[in-house]
């Protein structure tokens, strides 16, 4: 296959096919999944799949597969594909790109006539981003087992209607939920092309990212207390003020991870304090720290240091709590298929380099 063979006007049309399915129209798309928006794009891409020629599936969950058969049936699958849900008003490239890029794949596997040796599965998943439940990468945790009937139960939206609720509404069954697991032998390689989520190759003016790993990440959510007490009567000697502590603890994060690793990242994204009254001295204030680097040792570095700078508040007469919420180890990517795609893009005059991902993925 060569770059003659790629229709640009058939990949313009299906990026935007699928981006009129969007609840805010103007701007950007959004698209929750298991709204009447997640109907439409499943509806076009099932047919999308079909005109490619593909035996389509949806599983239990939602997920789409469109397989091309393999001259040996037997052989576990290539996987191709990315997310079709979308964060509030998002991009038209964010997931579609790597859908499309499977499906423009299958028609031109079939103009060429060509029969792969082994099977090619084009795949669409659904809830990557979280943006409905709160929990990222769903659709791929459900593939790999990670996703109990539980937390199927257990995990809302913001009007409290359960995953297993809305699928059940939306004519999926979720007690067949953990059917859909694939064994990890049962796919030979996963191929995700995904629009770059940072500026790095704009920067550089380079086309593509070739990545050699997903990051470490670990989330925490930290919790200072201190007393409440009256914003006008309490002398500023006296008191233990929770929001003071957690601003110097915040404002120090970015010399904390630089201090370790010029490849790690650490945010806070998120703040709530109590009592929560503009005239009362919060007594308790929580904040997530999100931590993320190639090295999980910089991780674990940087979760040390902002402990210690978090013991050095105790003599204001605060106190504090760290919980972890969630720790992912990095993963690395095959090294063969490293090699083709930076093979493929000298080939192609492509501009490229090898970067982690900073983004989750779960596949
Ligand atoms: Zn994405």
């Amino acid at each position: 296959m060569t770059k003659q063979h790629v229709n640009e006007t058939r990949i313009q049309e299906m990026i935007e096919g699928i981006a009129q399915f969007t609840s805010t129209p103007g701007k950007g798309t959004t698209r929750l999944t298991y709204s009447e928006e997640h109907r439409g794009v499943r509806d076009y891409l099932l047919t999308k799949m079909k005109e490619a020629g593909l035996q389509t599936r949806e599983d239990a969950v939602g997920n789409l597969f469109g397989r091309i058969e393999g001259q040996n049936p037997d052989l576990p699958p290539v996987l191709v594909g990315s997310h079709f849900d979308s964060v509030p008003n998002g991009g038209a490239f964010d997931g579609p790109a790597g859908v499309v890029t499977g499906l423009e794949t299958a028609f031109v596997f079939q103009e060429l006539g060509l029969k792969p040796e082994r099977p090619v599965e084009i795949i669409a998943m659904i809830e990557e981003e979280g943006g409905r439940f709160g929990s990222g990468l769903l659709g791929s945790r459900l593939l790999t087992g990670q996703v109990s009937q539980q937390d199927l139960q257990e995990l809302k939206d913001a009007n409290g209607v359960s995953v297993a609720e809305a699928m059940s509404t939306f004519g999926l069954d979720p007690s067949h939920a953990d059917k859909v697991a694939l064994a990890a032998d049962s796919i030979h390689a996963f191929l995700e092309l995904h629009i770059e989520q940072g500026p790095v190759l704009e920067q550089h003016e380079e086309d593509v990212g070739i990545v050699t790993e997903v990051v470490s990440l670990s989330q925490v959510e930290v919790t200072v207390k201190g007393a409440a007490g009256h914003a006008g009567t309490t002398p500023m000697n006296a008191r233990k003020d929770a929001m003071v502590g957690a601003a110097s603890i915040i404002a120090k994060l970015p010399e904390m991870v630089k201090a370790v690793d010029d490849a790690a990242v650490g945010t806070v994204g998120r703040i709530t304090a109590q009592p929560g009254g503009a005239n009362v001295i919060a007594d308790s204030v929580s904040f997530s720290v999100d931590i993320r680097s190639p090295s999980a040792n910089s991780v674990a570095q940087i979760k040390e240091r902002l402990n210690t700078a978090l013991e050095q508040l105790q003599p204001s007469g605060l106190t504090y709590n760290v919980s972890e919420k969630i720790t992912i180890p990095s993963t690395p990517m095959s090294a063969d298929i490293q090699k083709q795609f930076a093979h493929d893009a000298d080939s192609f005059g492509l501009k490229w380099r090898h970067m982690p991902s900073g983004a989750g993925q779960t596949l």
